[in-house]
């Protein structure tokens, strides 16, 4: 596909330029939009622009295609985990969960990362490069595609720091929520971030009312710093005056991920500071029972503990809930499977 365009990448204004340059009616690029939306992968089956047209927009354009290398579906809950090999090799991870609301998909946005957090299955196996707005999108159309079914919700909690490919992310969210495309509403993404205080700021300002998550994990500097590097460039205290921006300008409320690790961040007087520190925040704290990665050798918190954690906050004022684990036995936390992957790559 060298030197072409991957259709995919293309909003419709960026196809009516492009029709426009081909000295084309502006109209065709409301239909081809509204097939990559379909999740077709020939631009042979346009079929309702000309053989001499579909030539034409062969010889600038393809439509890329993920490929299903390996998919690992859930015996407990039927969630499904998806390996993704991109076309120049790279692999990625996907996963479909159903909930009461409908079918999710939660996606990739970089090919590795560069956090470096702690207890992330992603840390260790290095950054490659950063997901074209296509190559996010189209893990939403071969999921729809394979499962058959219609995908209501998407969380950006895969593979990558999303606000760290700003701009191909943005580009994504507009491409998935367009009504001619897959029209998913904006109230139905979820993303979560490290805590990139800039992009939580000029995300405020996008008009773009999603969910925002902030994987906070700490109640202060001291933990936090020795989980997140990303800490060590922007404080807790910075982070949650952003937070407060985000919310007075999108009156949306925030999620803050808070990872139960044993006796690392579950004591009551994280809970106590914790507490403390984001009262009166237009926000609700995500308690997830930590995943094991092989390799790092931090505990879940047992369920007592994180009961009681919990309880605390409420008390405190703070609505706080335990996170679902979906697809435990098919490592559907991710990060893990392509790690494995690479893993095996590497010793071969
Ligand atoms: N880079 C983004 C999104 C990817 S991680 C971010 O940091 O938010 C998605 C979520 O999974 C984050 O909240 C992250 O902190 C969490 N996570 C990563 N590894 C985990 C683990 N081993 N157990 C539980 N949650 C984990």
């Amino acid at each position: 596909m060298e030197g072409k365009v991957n259709l995919l990448d293309l909003s419709i204004e960026d196809l009516e330029k492009l029709f426009a340059e081909m000295g084309e009616q502006k109209f065709r690029a409301k239909q081809v939009f509204e097939w990559l939306g379909r999740g077709i992968k020939d631009i042979d089956q346009m079929t309702n622009l000309s053989k001499a047209l579909r030539e034409k927009l062969k010889e600038l354009c393809y439509i890329g295609k993920l490929k299903i290398i390996n998919k690992y579906v859930s015996a407990i809950d039927g969630t499904a985990k998806y390996l993704f090999e991109l076309e120049d090799g790279n692999v990625i991870e996907s996963v479909l969960m159903e909930y009461k609301h409908g079918f999710s998909v939660c996606v990739s946005s970089q090919v590795g990362c560069k956090m470096g957090c702690k207890f992330c299955a992603s840390t260790g196996i290095g950054f490659m490069r950063n997901l074209s707005p296509g190559e996010i999108l189209d893990q939403v159309l071969s999921i729809q595609e394979d499962a058959g079914k219609r995908i209501g919700h998407i969380v950006m909690m895969g593979i990558g720091e999303p606000l760290d490919n700003y701009d191909n992310v943005i580009k994504f969210l507009r491409l998935v929520n367009h009504p001619d495309g897959l029209n998913i509403g904006f109230r139905n993404i979820s993303l979560s971030t490290s805590g990139i205080i800039p992009g939580i700021i000029k995300l405020s300002k996008e008009g773009i009312p999603l969910t925002l998550s902030i994987s906070l994990h700490a109640p202060n500097d001291e933990i936090r710093n020795k989980l997140m590097p990303v800490n060590k460039k922007y404080s807790i205290d910075k982070l949650l005056e952003a937070c407060n921006i985000y919310t007075e300008v999108t009156k949306r409320r925030i999620t803050f991920e808070y990872a139960l690790i044993s006796g690392v961040n579950d004591s009551d007087d994280n809970a106590l500071e914790l507490a403390r520190k984001i009262k009166g925040m237009l926000c609700h704290v995500n308690l997830i029972p930590v995943n094991t990665v092989a390799g790092v050798d931090f505990r879940k918190s047992g369920r007592e503990r994180i009961e009681h954690f919990k309880n605390l906050l409420q008390r405190h004022g703070i609505e706080a809930t335990v996170r679902r684990e979906l697809g435990s036995d098919i490592n559907a936390a991710c990060g893990q499977l392509r790690r494995s992957i690479m893993e095996e790559r590497n010793k071969n």
